[in-house]
């Protein structure tokens, strides 16, 4: 995903210093980006919207997979050549070349400044290098909730970074380093300066949400002057307390099956959180996830999910999965589609493996043919659309509670919108209908019934009432 920043002030003055600012990457990247535009605004710089009218460019770089490097490295040098001052941030920046240098720096000498990922008070000192700060900031002029690169009513809010895992196949801890989780009361003040700036949905997104607090031992911190531990479950609580005055979901991501995640489904079923899980399995059988050094390898997960299922039984999970990885047999494979079938995956990705430079899967002795892993990616994806399908097909007649994405003419002509169900980008959307009362009209941003009437692929299609 790309994005050249468009926000810009309105003002006389021309001797705002302007930044251009391009955005690549995940989730996780977009939200560093949105900390380092936040801070640029409150200190009164501007974004340009094109290379050429900046002072200065910075390009959030992504470095894992090499099709992301390529990017990466191609819009450096765009903007080098546009413009010719750039700062770099994000996973590429860590990323070592050939002679064990700066692989930025290998390619592009240029450049005025190369920082890691989550790196803004560096950006910062950067850019304040190269292109000092205006005397007078217009502090006041920044949003309470800073500057969101999502669409107003959702935002992503990244509770830690960095991972205390060692997956094979993952680069992720030698780029961003161990796990650090953000203070709990930073968490929760961000969490409520979202909502009160027009947020309905929050993403909570980290590298293993689960482990929220290990690196600091639960510590306990404060918010709204009460005590509120560094760990999931009571981080989730006191979101879905902050949120329910607003009337807006909380929605977790990369939440890995450890025995704790349990206390957090009752809070999914009495609707504190939604009721939608984000688990990255990879893999079931218990031999290929531990060549994947997987977290929680070891545990049961179909009787887990049955659990969490009985305790919960609108819980939608979603997955993501490999197909092929080194050393796979068609046992292992067969194992993994079983898998798929009885836990009744909501939703699945599945990426062929893919040898990541500097992986230690790409150790592991047996790697397969890419025409096999492709073949294997694609019988899985056959096995967990149907799955995903026949799931999809229960909820017709159903009435939901759908968030408005997009809804042209007040929804006259019907919009498009998502359940708890669906997360932005990753999952389906519910296709919403022109509605047949005159009255009835759609905004973007805002909730609306819908009962369910088809299914389209992996969207619904309902009808607003
Ligand atoms: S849990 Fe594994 S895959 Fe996820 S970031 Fe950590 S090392 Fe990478």
């Amino acid at each position: 995903m790309s994005e050249l920043a468009t926000h810009e002030k309105t003002t006389s003055e021309a001797a705002i210093p302007k930044v251009g600012f391009v955005s690549l990457g995940c989730p996780k990247a977009l939200t560093d980006s949105e900390l380092i535009l936040t801070q640029l605004s409150a200190e009164g710089y501007q974004t340009a919207k094109t290379f050429e009218g900046a002072d200065l460019v910075i390009v959030n770089t992504c470095g894992f997979i090499d099709d992301a490097v390529k990017e990466s490295l191609d819009t450096i040098g765009e903007a080098l050549a546009d413009n010719g001052r750039v700062i770099v941030t994000g996973c590429l920046g860590a990323k070592s070349g050939q002679d064990g240098g700066n692989l930025v720096r290998q390619m592009h000498p240029s450049v005025l400044a190369v920082t890691g990922p989550h790196a803004t008070q560096e950006v910062m000192d950067a850019v304040h290098a190269h292109l000092p700060k205006p005397h007078d900031p217009f502090t006041d002029l920044v949003p309470p909730m800073g500057i969101k690169l999502t669409p107003k009513h959702y935002a992503y809010l990244k509770i830690s970074e960095g991972c205390n895992h060692r997956c094979t196949f993952c680069i992720i801890p030698s780029m961003r380093g161990d796990l650090v989780s953000r203070p709990v009361g930073d968490v929760l003040k961000e969490a409520k300066a979202l909502f009160e700036g027009g947020v309905k949905e929050l993403l909570v997104i980290s590298q293993d949400t689960s482990a929220y607090g290990v690196d600091v031992k639960y510590r306990t911190g404060f918010w709204d002057g009460k005590p509120v531990k560094t760990r999931m479950l009571e981080l989730v609580r006191t979101l879905g307390e902050i949120a329910e005055p607003y009337g807006a979901w909380v929605r977790l991501h990369y939440v890995y099956p450890y025995p704790s995640v349990d206390e957090v489904i009752p809070l999914m079923a009495s609707g504190h959180v939604l009721p939608y899980l984000d688990v990255p399995f990879q893999h079931s059988h218990p031999a290929v996830l531990k060549r994947m050094k997987r977290p929680a390898s070891g545990e049961r997960n179909l009787d887990r999910l049955a659990r969490w299922r009985e305790l919960c039984p609108e819980l939608v999970i979603r997955s993501t999965f490999i197909a092929g990885f080194p050393g796979e047999t068609e046992e292992e494979f067969e194992h993994l589609l079983d898998f798929v079938r009885e836990a009744q995956i909501d939703r699945a990705g599945c990426f062929a493996y893919s040898p990541v430079e500097g992986a230690a899967a790409n150790d592991i002795p047996g790697m397969l043919p890419e025409k096999e892993r492709e073949a294997r990616r694609a019988r899985f994806m056959e096995v967990a659309e149907s799955v995903s399908a026949e799931r999809l097909r229960r909820r017709i007649g159903a009435t939901m509670q759908v968030l408005v994405d997009s809804a042209p003419a007040l929804g006259r002509k019907g919009g498009v919108g998502r359940s708890y169900a669906d997360a932005p980008e990753i999952d389906g959307v519910v296709r919403l209908l022109p509605p047949e009362k005159i009255s009835k009209q759609l905004k973007v941003g805002e909730f609306t019934r819908a009962r369910v009437v088809a299914t389209e692929g992996h969207d619904l299609v309902a009808l607003p009432i």
